[in-house]
């Protein structure tokens, strides 16, 4: 076997080898282009078409293929190269000191005890394991994220990179920034490349994909993408209003750090204040490391970020420096992958939804299947084109899988199994909830119910307006949002400022104090959220988070925040919020084309909003909230997560904890961002001051224990305003 190609199945190796030079030559040609393409659309675009397992089978081949004819080893080849190019148009380019290299895959426990064999075999240990053996192994979760490196010169993070092609990554620094998990500044004064996997967790993923689907956006795959996606933006703001979180597991220290192995590595990320995920175990034979990805096969279903795999580590450095590496791994590491998990039920009926722009939605009803963890009985088909290509009926017998282990996806009929009585699924002529004649546009794939006052709309729309993207009102979950309907007490978005305790503690299982709660939450949603946050809850057709955030910017420069001071300092500016609503609506009617001005909004997302802004049953839906009190954060302020060179707290470390009267978790580290300051989630010695609100817990004990300043809410808003207490 030449010495540069990863190893594969000797099986797929012999098959290649029965192969003539020019069938060999001819297949390499298409897997390479069709590998080409797939690292293009998964690295460059963040959208895959096919399935990892699908590119795992196709890669395979190629190595196997080259395996048995090494004349078709090129530098060219897939085989020879790490990840995609850097998208250099949009990041500055980082070289990096040492490269990010690949892992080769296992995909059996044959495969691991190869691997180990190998191992053994490179560092002239006996084939079988000895109770003395020096080899011992690390296994690690492989985070199915995207691998970034991170630079911290005497102990502050100074610049972060994606992998790239392995040697020249992309500069993310001021997205990664906003990522909390990732630390300003380490708990010792060290010089390092640390390296790791920026993740999104599979709750923020099946949120912002179930938003894309209404705004008629295309889905991101899985969280990896969709990770890599907000991680990958060019405004920092957009990485900041999704959640994204972060492992590290490599570290390599300037100068001679006294560390030997891969645990000692680990422990001292965690030491250094860096997350490491403590899913992982040391001091394995390679029949420890079977039982570590046993356990884990079906117990990663319930982690809160996805897993595709375990990732195996010979632990003493002095041994992996013995091995080496082939041209795009280390030999000393290999990746277990699982296998995706693909079940079969059936079809029973398909059953059209009602979305929140009216979007009809087709959802398999399913006989109910236990996959990747959890039972699923639904699956949304996402639209009649997409029921028509795949050939889906009622009836079918379905493989299906979940996407990125989150969302429950049919992947195919099993036509086989067919006998004729499958029927076809056909859009209904009207809306299966308030019968109003459903509309295609021309050319577009959505057909929607176009009834503004379809209850099945209504509610959704509220539902979007208090959520976590839009007004974030705690306690106003769907239960109580249909009770609010239900009895008639919100007839509009304005309606829900205005509600009064008695009408709350009339609700189900509402007493006194649970009413003046969800009334506190209210009061907290209408001073102070982001303009953003306000246009984005409006469900405007077309606008997602970023969009919202280009056009509050954009409203900020026309209407200038100066012109209307409130009268005095501590007094709400509302005029302001009056004379943006005022602005967009004469826009709207009179130069809708001054929309296409926006960053980032072309014709297609101006014509939408203008539209919104100018019919009458839409456009009143902002003046109604300036009419209800309703008062939105001006983006005069550096948006979150932008780094600011000025401000009271630049420089500064938060922490905050406990609860707070007037700032929720999200809006208390908004504000120490806005004044430029660094809001983390732990305490160490590092951290400058702790904002300790009612129930302050083990973070406050520890902040006494370390001599740190800790301050009350009082404290907190002298913070911001002056940046001491
Ligand atoms: P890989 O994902 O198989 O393994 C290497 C990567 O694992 C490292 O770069 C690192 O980022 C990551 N990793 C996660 N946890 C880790 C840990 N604890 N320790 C060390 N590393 C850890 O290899 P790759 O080169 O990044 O990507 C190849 C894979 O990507 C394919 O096998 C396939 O699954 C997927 N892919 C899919 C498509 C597609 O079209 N679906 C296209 C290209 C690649």
């Amino acid at each position: 076997m030449p010495p540069d190609l990863p190893p594969v199945d000797p099986a797929l190796v012999a098959e290649a080898a029965a192969m003539d030079a020019a069938t060999a030559a001819a297949r390499h040609a298409d897997l390479a282009v069709e590998v080409e393409r797939a690292n293009r659309r998964y690295y460059e675009e963040d959208a895959p078409e096919i399935s990892d397992a699908e590119y795992d089978r196709l890669f395979r081949e190629l190595v196997a293929l080259e395996t048995a004819h090494p004349q078709l080893v090129t530098a060219e080849s897939p085989t020879q190269r790490v990840g995609g190019a850097p998208a250099g148009e949009v990041f500055s380019e980082v070289r990096h000191r040492r490269p990010m290299l690949s892992l080769s895959n296992a995909f059996s426990h044959e495969e691991l005890r190869a691997f180990d064999a190998r191992v053994r075999r490179g560092l002239g240990l006996p084939a079988a394991p000895e109770p003395a053996d020096e080899l011992r192994y690390v296994a690690e979760l492989k985070i199915d994220g995207l691998a970034v490196t991170l630079r911290f010169e005497r102990g502050r993070f100074v610049q972060g990179a994606t992998r790239g092609d392995g040697t020249t990554g992309e500069d993310v620094t001021a997205n990664l920034r906003t990522v909390g998990a990732i630390p300003d500044r380490l708990e010792e004064a060290v010089t390092a490349d640390v390296r790791g996997e920026v993740y999104m967790p599979k709750s923020e993923f099946a949120r912002i994909n179930a938003e894309r689907a209404e705004s008629g956006l295309p889905l991101y795959a899985n969280p990896r993408n969709s990770g890599a996606g907000s991680l990958r933006q060019k405004d920092p703001a957009v990485t900041a209003s999704r959640l994204l979180s972060a492992w590290t597991y490599q570290l390599i220290e300037d100068g001679a750090p006294a560390i030997a192995t891969q645990s000692a590595a680990l422990a001292r990320l965690v030491s250094l204040g860096l997350p490491v995920n403590p899913d992982h175990a040391g001091g394995l034979d390679i029949e420890g490391v079977i039982a570590f990805a046993e356990r884990w096969r079906e117990a990663r279903h319930a982690l809160a970020y996805e897993t595709d795999g375990v990732v195996v580590k010979v632990d003493r450095y002095d041994q992996q420096d013995r091995l080496g590496m082939v041209s795009r791994a280390p030999r000393w590491a290999i990746a277990y992958k699982y296998p995706p998990e693909q079940v079969e039920t059936m079809v029973e009926d398909i059953v059209p939804y009602v979305g929140r722009t009216g979007t009809l939605t087709p959802v398999a009803h399913l006989t109910p299947v236990k996959v990747a963890g959890s039972t699923v009985a639904r699956a949304t088909l996402h639209n009649l084109d997409e029921v028509g290509r795949k050939d889906i009926r009622i009836g079918d017998r379905v493989v299906i899988q979940k996407a990125g282990d989150v969302i429950p996806e049919v992947v195919r009929p099993v036509v086989d199994r067919r006998d004729g009585s499958e029927r076809v699924f056909e859009m209904p002529a009207a809306c299966p909830v308030c019968g109003t004649s459903v509309v295609r546009d021309e050319g577009a794939v959505r057909i929607y119910c176009p009834n503004g006052a379809c209850p099945a709309r209504l509610a959704q729309e509220y539902a979007h307006f208090v959520g976590r993207g839009g007004m974030d009102i705690e306690g106003a979950g769907w239960v109580v949002l249909s009770q609010l309907l239900e009895r008639g007490l919100i007839h509009s978005r304005a309606d829900f400022f205005r509600l009064t305790v008695e009408q709350l503690e009339s609700l189900d299982r509402f007493a006194r104090k649970s009413a003046e709660n969800l009334l506190r939450s209210i009061g907290r949603a209408r001073v102070g959220r982001p303009l953003a946050r306000v246009l984005f809850g409006l469900g405007i057709p077309q606008v997602g988070e970023s969009t919202a955030i280009d056009l509050a910017r954009w409203l900020a420069t026309r209407v200038r925040p100066d012109d209307y001071p409130p009268p005095h300092a501590d007094m709400i500016p509302d005029a302001w919020f009056a004379a943006v609503d005022a602005e967009l609506r004469r826009v709207a009617t009179e130069q809708p084309d001054a929309l296409t001005e926006v960053e980032g909004i072309g014709p297609l997302v101006a014509a939408a909003i203008a539209r919104y802004f100018s019919e009458p049953a839409t456009a009143a839906a902002m003046t109604e909230l300036v009419e209800a009190g309703v008062v939105p954060e001006r983006p005069s302020v550096p948006p979150p997560g932008v780094d600011v060179a000025e401000g009271p707290l630049v420089g500064k470390t938060i922490v905050v904890t406990g609860t707070l009267g007037g700032f929720s978790r999200q809006e208390a580290e908004e504000a120490v961002r806005a004044a430029g300051g660094k809001p983390v989630g732990s305490v160490s010695k590092k951290t400058d001051y702790l904002v300790a609100g009612e129930n302050a817990g083990s973070k406050l004990a520890k902040a006494q224990e370390l001599g740190i300043a800790v301050v009350d809410e009082e404290g907190f808003r002298r913070l911001l305003a002056k940046g001491s207490d």
